[in-house]
């Protein structure tokens, strides 16, 4: 069971998908019928968890997608920091893809296909570069095997990727729906699109996905007291008279 949830189990993961000759490619090059995988991670609340798994990548030979929210809670794109990070993820060899929040337009093809548009571009000024495939962020039921394109452009639950490839994903921290290395379509040497969540792989084992994110929301919480203090002198001089202590 591919079950370590730790950089050094991603690691394992990729090694043991490479001994059975799976091969990482993107959503452009992928076959449903080859040993072919695609390497999804969806970005749904750190881009700073996803760097050492996009080094993990590199070390390994592999290139992977990397999809980003714009309208989120949980990080800004802009911020000098996201920068940084994307920056470091498509210097390793790595696309960077929009993460869009389906669940504010899933009934209306229309307004789908706009908010697309919108994001991409708003993604593409943070990144400069042109964003060329798109992943939903807990789409609903009736966009799984969704079969048109947005905004002109690819999207991971395209039947071709969704359907006729297999899928496994690590949503809400496990292989709920099994471990990839069971599934079928790597039993029979068949694509697979492999979503993760660099949130659930942190560098040393931590027990479950609750404690993951208590220390995600611990490290926020300190971070958000540094920028305030940068920003606020009352806040400075408090936080300074705090440490003194
Ligand atoms: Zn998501």
């Amino acid at each position: 069971m591919a079950d370590d949830f730790t950089h050094a189990g991603y690691r394992a993961l990729l090694a043991a998908l490479q001994d059975r000759d799976y091969e990482a490619v993107g959503y452009d090059e992928a076959l449903p019928e080859a040993r072919h995988l695609i390497l999804r991670h969806d970005l749904d609340m750190s881009l700073q968890a996803a760097e050492p798994i996009a080094e993990i990548e590199h070390e390994l030979g592999v290139r992977a997608h990397y999809f980003v929210l714009v309208r989120t809670e949980m990080y800004n794109p802009f911020s000098a920091r996201a920068r940084a990070s994307l920056e470091k993820i498509s210097g390793l060899g790595h696309a960077i893809g929009l993460h869009l929040d389906a669940s504010l337009c899933a009934n209306d093809p229309t307004a789908l296909d706009e908010a697309a548009e919108r994001e991409c571009r708003v993604l593409e000024d943070a990144t400069r570069a042109p964003v060329r495939f798109i992943s939903f962020h807990r789409p609903a039921e009736a966009l799984l095997g969704y079969d048109k394109p947005l905004a002109g452009r690819r999207h991971a639950y395209e039947p071709r990727f969704f359907e006729a490839m297999g899928y496994v994903s690590d949503s809400r921290g496990g292989w709920h729906h099994g471990d990839p290395l069971d599934h079928d379509a790597v039993q029979e040497g068949r694509a697979l699109q492999l979503l993760t969540h660099p949130i659930w792989w942190p560098g040393e084992a931590i027990d479950g996905p609750v404690m993951k994110l208590d220390r995600f929301v611990s490290e926020r919480h300190d971070l958000l007291r540094r920028e305030l203090a940068a920003n606020c002198e009352p806040y400075r001089a408090a936080l300074a008279q705090d440490i003194d202590q």
